[in-house]
């Protein structure tokens, strides 16, 4: 007889963005004449950049040729696009590694996912709260997250980031086998300072703790004194695997590019204590086992960010989400809001008014101005009495957002 994996039914059924186009959509059938304006789902808005795009072009016309056509690739990824990333984000910044240290893959969903299956199913988890969903959705998966208690999950060490600790999680009092950070940080968008992700580190380095760190923003940030890798930090190569996408930093979230960083110092203990092993073999052997690879296409794409001209035409895209991010919380500031993040990364963490909850606030907003927002509270439970905007809107449809949004709380 064929049984279902019950760790999957302790999933809740509704999820978030579900729940909010649910009742997106119910507000739109009693107001067809109003245009809603969402500034709620992390996707981008603005295309692809010329410089990817003629990569792009070039390599369609590689595949359709039989001299240059290209079927499988290697699993870890095209040396060209390896070495590109180890150039271009690493070595730039002091930080040596080599080319077998870098898995390219579709995107860093996938990897920041599947990562749980290379090692024990019974190590403890910690998170900071709120969180990016995946991270504690797929240790449920496996059976690793314990049983739900409370709006918790037993075996999940939550580390609340509010405005109370100035969103700096604080250390736990107790050993954590497995920890997840994301810097800069979906949902709040603050970031962590070097000093602070030194203490992280250390911790790991005593505690023999793993960090999965998730820096998919980290193309966001704008001050200089913040970290943008976690090697920046010594000790970090025994203990941390990094996680960066090209999702938000060059609008691949349709074309499926990112990449993760097992550094070959990293290793883990056996229960018998016996040996320590390498993950990054460990992991190179599960992909090679449940992974194909990325397409040809998308890794010339991603190379094509790396070029001159390719980093000026991202770096303009993002100074555009980060002129709505300031734009937005300009406004939102002077309607006596208080506003987080939004300065190194592309999310506005925002205090609803008179503490109200996250979901009444979210309706205020939808039937008040037409605006959508995310609840916090859908990222965990410290995120109740906040909202989340993201600034990947278009321009124009930002500066209407804060219109409606003024005369809202103005009237
Ligand atoms: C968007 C995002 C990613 C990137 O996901 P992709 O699969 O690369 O598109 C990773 N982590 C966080 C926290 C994100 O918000």
């Amino acid at each position: 007889m064929a049984l279902v994996n019950e760790h999957f039914l302790k999933l809740s059924n509704n999820y978030l963005f579900a729940d909010i186009a649910k009742k997106v959509n119910a507000f739109k059938v009693s107001h067809p004449q109003i245009k809603v304006i969402s500034l709620g789902i992390g996707d981008v808005t603005q295309p692809l950049c010329p410089a990817v795009i003629e990569a792009m072009h070039k390599a369609v016309e590689e595949m359709a040729q039989k001299a240059t056509f290209r079927g499988y690739g290697p699993e870890r990824g095209y040396d060209f696009l390896r070495e590109a990333i180890i150039k271009n984000d690493y070595a730039s910044r002091g930080i040596h590694l080599d080319a077998s240290e870098v898995f390219i893959n579709d995107g860093a969903k996938s990897d920041t996912g599947n990562i749980g299956e290379i090692v024990r199913w019974d190590n403890s988890v910690g998170v900071t709260d709120p969180i990016y969903p995946v991270y504690i959705d797929s240790n449920v998966m496996s059976g690793r997250a314990g049983v739900l208690e409370n709006g918790k999950w037993s075996n999940v060490t939550y580390m609340p980031c509010t405005a109370e600790n100035n969103f700096i999680p604080a250390i736990p009092d107790h050993r954590v086998d497995l920890i997840y950070l994301c810097y800069p940080n979906n949902p709040t968008g603050t970031v962590l300072s070097k000093n602070e992700l030194h203490k992280w580190v250390n911790y790991a380095l005593k505690n023999d703790t793993i960090i999965f760190y998730d820096a998919a923003y980290e193309s966001f940030i704008q001050e200089d004194s913040i970290p943008h890798s976690i090697y920046e930090i010594k000790g970090a190569k025994k203990v941390a695997i990094e996680f960066r996408s090209f999702s938000k930093t060059a609008g691949f979230t349709g074309i499926r590019c990112g990449y993760t960083v097992i550094p070959k110092e990293l290793t883990a203990e056996t229960i018998d204590g016996k040996q320590r092993v390498e993950l990054n073999h460990v992991w190179d052997r599960r992909q090679s086992t449940k992974f194909n690879g990325t397409s040809y296409i998308s890794q010339r794409a991603a190379e094509a960010i790396y070029t001159p001209e390719g980093k000026q035409q991202i770096r303009e895209t993002i100074n555009y989400y980060m002129a709505n991010a300031k734009m937005m919380t300009d406004t939102l500031t002077q309607l006596g809001l208080k506003v987080f993040g939004g300065k190194n990364a592309p999310y506005l963490w925002v205090k609803t008014p008179d503490n109200i909850g996250s979901w009444a606030f979210f309706e205020q907003m939808l039937y008040g101005a037409g605006v959508v927002c995310t609840p916090g509270v859908g990222f965990g439970p410290s995120g109740e009495g906040y909202i989340r905007l993201t600034a990947f809107g278009n321009r124009s449809d930002c500066e209407e957002a804060m219109q409606r949004l003024t005369s809202m709380l103005k009237g």
